[in-house]
């Protein structure tokens, strides 16, 4: 069993955990965690870089992120759908892997991939755990997360908790910009893209904001679907004035 992992961080594109929770991945990992990442796509519909390079670049922040695991389908980038055979690829690594907590895009945004991502990394997670699915038993038994937790940095929303991640901001920073192709001073897509100090700043500044929401410096956003269980008032964390 030692090729699984216990959180699995599911995203559209290459890059889309490293922007919105690669600094909880860090904070699992040092409290003794094994963390994995999948990807859906590789990246080749991308304005820069070719899909080699976002894998390079991919493995690049993996190491930094220390995950035992990454590995990317190859779902159509800028296409993603919630197809049965699309359920079944990402059934088939959740019975592999065995997550308990599952980490996916939060089910509303601007991009089609990533809200797409949240229903399909969702049913997924259902199927995975059917005894009379149709995959070969190769992939390993039943399995279904225990936890299933929307990263919700790109989206608009009052998350329903925070991790803080303040130890560990320098570390995801760094995460990130192993996507030279992406965030690299560039003529190409100019003004889509913003230089490295601007990244620094947005980070940074975003991260500042939802730790400010839990009494912490820099945090990372979430929303679960379930309420939330307390066993002792007295150990409720975050202040209420
Ligand atoms: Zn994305």
């Amino acid at each position: 069993m030692s090729n699984t992992v216990d959180v699995l961080a599911i995203a559209a594109h290459r890059d889309d955990v490293e922007q919105t929770c690669g600094g909880t991945l860090l904070v699992q990992k040092a409290l003794g965690w094994k963390t994995g990442i999948l990807d859906l796509t590789r990246g080749e519909a991308g304005t820069r870089g070719t899909a080699v390079e976002r894998a390079a670049e991919a493995d690049a922040a993996a190491k930094i992120l220390g995950v035992s695991h990454r590995e990317a389908l190859d779902l159509p980038d800028g296409n993603v759908q919630n197809t049965l055979e699309n359920r079944l690829k990402v059934a088939a690594v959740l019975r592999r892997l065995r997550p308990r907590v599952v980490i996916l895009p939060y089910w509303q945004g601007r991009h089609p991939d990533h809200y797409t991502t949240a229903t399909l990394g969702y049913e997924a997670c259902f199927a995975a755990g059917l005894t009379k699915l149709d995959l070969p038993a190769e992939n390993g038994a039943p399995h279904r997360p225990y936890k299933i937790l929307y990263a919700s940095l790109y989206a608009d929303v009052r998350p329903t908790f925070v991790v803080d991640i303040t130890p560990h901001v320098e570390t995801r920073l760094q995460a990130l910009l192993a996507y030279r192709s992406q965030y690299g001073e560039q003529s190409a897509g100019a003004g889509l893209f913003v230089p490295e100090e601007d990244i620094r700043e947005r980070m940074f500044s975003t991260a500042r904001h939802y730790g400010l929401l839990a009494g912490v410096r820099y945090a990372e956003p979430f929303v679960q679907r379930e309420v939330s269980l307390a066993v002792d008032l007295m150990q409720l964390p975050v202040q209420s004035l």
